[in-house]
């Protein structure tokens, strides 16, 4: 039986039934007075809808969540969060608004919203004592390639008006991909000095070298000269990586606007962390994607549908 044949995927009740036992592990609570007692449902008002006896406050489990104010059914919503959670390479807002019959613009906002619901917001150091951090940068999205040669943009050589993305990967750890402004030491080494723990052992490429030099334990591999492994000084993880987010954002996304790439990393980066290979099920995945929304709001102010 498919997971999607699961009553919350088709009935606004079983998903409001469903979200509330996300958002209200320990029973409903009153969004105004934050108590537990004497919370009972309304009668005859619209589905999920409540009381707090001491403060009189009426309220449902999405209050404060960006499903408040959508005109999209929550069974619709979840719908869309298992599809974006479970897709590997992703799903574009077309498919979306083909699969789930909202217009594509409803979906485009969707897709946005649940990518930034995504979004890591607790900031850890990466890495310690006998763990190993692979670093590297690629590029992705971007038009300039297609283009005329004497219509590309001179400033971006080596990307050919692609983004680039810095990465650091932990070996059976997780990801944090940051859209840079450019891939000098300049950029790269307060990241690094920011987001790693300095005992950690850091693996890169030749191209890295100028960045990973201030980490006691810092190894390349010389690609220029063909060298790809050598023992465990490697950086196959995030070569693999970088493939599934290549793949991702060249094959379902086509193309991405320089100003929205930080949430497409977000997406790439959250199914990567919290993927199949470290015990985490669609299921699960689903449910944090859905309870990462919680209090986090965008608004069309910050996103515009159609580019990108
Ligand atoms: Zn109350």
């Amino acid at each position: 039986m498919s997971v999607l044949s699961q009553p919350h995927f088709h009935n606004e009740e079983a998903a409001i039934a469903r979200l509330e036992a996300i958002v209200w592990p320990e029973g409903p609570y009153c969004p105004k007075c934050g108590g537990f007692d004497r919370i009972t449902p309304v009668k005859g008002g619209r589905l999920g809808l409540r009381r707090c006896g001491p403060c009189k406050r009426e309220f449902t489990v999405t209050v404060g969540t960006i499903f408040e104010r959508s005109h999209v059914k929550l069974h619709i919503w979840f719908q869309a969060a298992h599809l974006m959670a479970s897709s590997k390479k992703g799903i574009s807002a077309h498919q979306l608004h083909r699969t789930l019959k909202v217009t594509y613009k409803t979906a485009w906002f969707m897709e946005h919203r649940l990518r930034e619901a995504m979004r890591d917001g607790h900031f850890k150091v990466m890495g310690g004592e006998g763990k190993t951090v692979e670093i590297d940068e690629t590029y992705v999205g971007g038009k300039e390639a297609n283009k005329h040669k004497g219509k590309r943009n001179k400033k971006n050589i080596g990307g050919m008006g692609k983004e680039p993305v810095f990465a650091l990967v932990e070996r059976g750890g997780k990801v944090r991909s940051p859209h840079v402004a450019n891939v000098s030491a300049k950029t790269l080494g307060p990241i690094l000095r920011e987001q790693l723990d300095e005992a950690t052992s850091v693996m890169s490429d030749d191209g890295g070298a100028r960045v990973g030099r201030m980490f006691a334990t810092h190894q390349t591999v010389n690609h220029s000269i063909g060298e790809y492994v050598r023992g465990e000084v490697h950086t196959n993880t995030i070569e693999g990586y970088f493939s599934i987010l290549k793949r991702g954002i060249t094959g379902t996304y086509h193309h991405v606007s320089p100003q929205h790439l930080k949430r497409y990393l977000a997406e790439f980066d959250f199914r990567y962390n919290e993927r199949m290979a470290l015990g985490v099920t669609d299921e699960a995945r689903t449910v944090k994607a859905l309870r990462g929304i919680i209090g986090k709001r965008l608004t069309y102010r910050d996103s515009s549908p159609g580019t990108g």
